[in-house]
């Protein structure tokens, strides 16, 4: 899933497949379904080892988390440039709606503005296209007058016209881009060709450059001619940015050691002047802070919704690196070696020296603009390629999110339809969450680096089947290794029986479940997909009486009945598929995908599908974030920082559209 300069993992429906339920023990029940409509579901996230942070940490994170809420209409602003209208004047209306509510009308008004607030603007999140009220232009203009709320008239085509602003960001081939995108990163009237031709004089071609339009408008001045216009303080979005560089200088006072002074001293300046020398100053000063336990992001940072990718949508997460999870992986990482000499693959294909990638995990802390309330499950900045190439990158899953999903997804009634037996579904609740980190971990921190090429063999002999073999060999690296009892030696894994888990859910999903992502009469496609299905088919075929699939009343079930020769399996299929790897066996691994990677069988495949679709499960999510509850000294300092996790979905939008809205509603 990556897209051009920088990676924000996003999670659909897609990744959502992948996670099923798991459980982490919680002393009382954390409540993590709040709301669901639409195609939508919105999730709480717990912030686990928040309380054990030192005061001044918590303090930082606060401040930090105050910058953060201060951009949210700037998003809206961005998405379209009505949004705020339309928004405040929905909001006027729930909260002065002069009669009794219980009535469709008002249900669906309810439904549409939980979707405005959802999508920060009046088009859909992920598909882009507007979504139009279920109620009637005349009702909200009669109850708009009832309730005594202004509004600009001009909201009503934009609001219940389809033909006006129907897509956000338009790619489209052949139209143009810029005018057919409703997206406000360029003024009314610009067309394609001048923002291209601006954006051409302006470019910067030197070996370390400047991110020209990265935080601008691109509109036409009253002589016709075009003109920038800077997001700043004193500038465009001015309003919103005082507020998030107040909060930034709070938060120096804060900050756990010089280098992070360093950043938030940089993303104030860049704040306040526009600057872009300053920007780049900025993200190599983020980029060379490892050491401190907290850290954001806060700024313009995506352009995929920009129509032309060069502006930044505003966006905001504050983190903490999640110390047992970061420690899980480093352990994993510092037996690299152990790992590769003890593989089931050829000893001419393993690495004399192997050394294991650490992978570090966070805790997310507040989550805005663009990130919010759907938010993406990974970071992977800064964006700049110089930059990366010369001073790195930071890399990062966030763990409490995933947990979330995992959390919620328990009692959806998906692994009652799917899994065979209460036996496999305890187990499944039990260490479902742990295999599938742990399983991760094998993958990303030893089993890509695993195993070494043959003399004069290269890394794209594999071709266009190059990235299935690779997921594969370090999907299966995982697998055969999460059933190791070096596992449970090392502590990762609390019994020799826990693997099961991984196990069934693994071979399930690629036999099964993961066919709920693709449409009747389609092939697999997606490398990791293919990886998935490769394996369990294999194995599958390969099987005497070790797993099965049975029916019964018409549904079918995997059953695994022998689990050793499951993981003796995997064993022999890494031992390939690393030998066709290693001699750059471009016809095995043809044949190896063609055989078992892509195609998919009707009469299960329909089934599937029609079993999930009973379920009516949102396929896409968001969530709501803690509310931060500070205690303060007389003078005024702040002495503690509370997590509350009471507040719901409607509430939470109410109060920070009345307590962190400073824009007007024409910017
Ligand atoms: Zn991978």
């Amino acid at each position: 899933m990556e897209k051009k300069l920088f990676n924000f993992v996003t999670l659909s429906f897609v990744t959502l497949l992948l996670m099923f339920t798991a459980c982490r023990k919680q002393e009382t029940p954390f409540q993590y379904n709040v709301d669901k409509f639409y195609d939508l579901e919105i999730l709480r996230y717990d912030v686990p080892e928040f309380d054990a942070l030192t005061l001044q940490q918590k303090q930082l994170v606060y401040c930090l988390s105050e910058a953060a809420l201060w951009g949210r209409d700037i998003l809206f602003d961005q998405n379209g440039r009505y949004n705020l209208r339309i928004r405040r004047a929905c909001e006027a209306l729930y909260l002065n709606y002069p009669y009794d509510t219980d009535n469709e009308e008002f249900a669906a008004f309810e439904r549409y503005l939980k979707r405005v607030w959802f999508s920060n603007g009046i088009h859909h999140h992920y598909s882009e296209d507007k979504f139009l009220p279920e109620f009637s232009q005349k009702w909200f203009e009669t109850a708009c007058a009832d309730a005594g709320v202004q509004y600009d008239a001009a909201i009503l085509p934009v609001m219940f016209d389809p033909a006006v602003m129907p897509k956000r960001t338009t790619a489209q081939n052949g139209v143009d881009l810029v005018a057919n995108s409703a997206g406000n990163y360029y003024g009314e009237g610009m067309t394609q060709k001048e923002a291209e031709a601006w954006y051409d004089a302006h470019k910067d071609n030197s070996p370390e450059p400047l991110w020209i339009g990265l935080n601008s408008q691109l509109v036409k001045n009253a002589e016709g001619k075009v003109e920038e216009r800077v997001y700043k303080v004193g500038g465009l979005y001015g309003e919103a940015l005082e507020k998030v560089v107040y909060w930034l200088r709070e938060a120096l006072r804060y900050a756990e050691n010089d280098q992070q002074r360093e950043v938030i001293n940089k993303l104030i300046a860049f704040n306040e002047t526009g600057d872009l020398q300053l920007f780049n100053e900025y993200c190599i000063a983020w980029v060379k802070d490892l050491d401190s336990r907290v850290d954001f992001v806060n700024g313009f940072t995506e352009t995929y919704s920009d129509p032309l990718g060069i502006t930044g949508t505003w966006e905001s997460m504050v983190n903490f690196k999640d110390l047992v999870a970061t420690k899980r992986a480093q352990l994993i990482s510092d037996n690299a070696q152990w790992f590769e000499d003890n593989s089931p693959t050829a000893k001419k294909f393993k690495k004399e020296e192997v050394k294991g990638v650490s992978a570090k995990v966070i805790t997310a802390a507040i989550l805005a603009g663009d990130c919010y309330p759907a938010t993406p499950i990974g970071i992977n900045l800064p964006n700049a390629n110089w930059i990366r190439k010369t001073y790195g990158s930071k890399s990062v899953t966030i763990d409490n999110l995933m947990h979330a999903y995992n959390e919620a997804a328990k009692g959806n009634g998906f692994n009652e339809e799917f899994m065979i037996d209460d036996e496999i579904r305890e187990i499944y609740s039990k260490y479902g969450a742990l295999c599938g980190d742990l399983h991760t971990d094998l993958h990303e921190c030893v089993g890509h680096g695993s195993g070494k090429l043959m003399p004069g063999v290269t890394k794209d002999a594999l071709k266009e089947h190059a990235s299935t073999i690779e997921e594969a060999r370090a999907d299966l690296f995982g697998l055969y290794y999460l059933a190791d009892p070096k596992l449970v030696e090392l502590g990762l894994l609390p019994n020799e029986e826990a693997y099961k888990a991984g196990y069934y859910q693994q071979l399930m999903n690629g036999l099964m479940t993961q066919l709920v992502r693709i449409e009747p009469g389609k092939d697999i496609e997606e490398a990791h997909m293919r990886d998935r299905q490769l394996i369990a088919k294999w194995v599958y075929d390969h099987a005497d009486g070790e797993l099965e699939i049975i029916e019964r009343d018409g549904k079918h079930y995997l059953q695994i009945n022998d689990y050793e020769g499951v993981r003796r399996l995997f064993g022999e299929l890494l031992a390939e598929i690393q030998r066709i790897t290693s001699e750059g066996d471009y016809a095995a691994a043809k044949n190896m995908v063609e055989t078992y990677a892509v195609k998919v069988g009707p009469a299960l495949h329909k089934e599937i599908l029609e079993r999930y679709a009973e379920l009516h499960l949102a396929p896409y999510k968001g969530f709501v974030n803690p509310v931060y509850k500070v205690t303060r000294d007389k003078q005024g300092a702040i002495t503690d920082v509370k997590l509350d996790f009471t507040e719901g979905y409607i509430d939470q939008h109410l109060r920070y559209s009345r307590d962190y809205s400073p824009l007007p509603d024409v910017n």
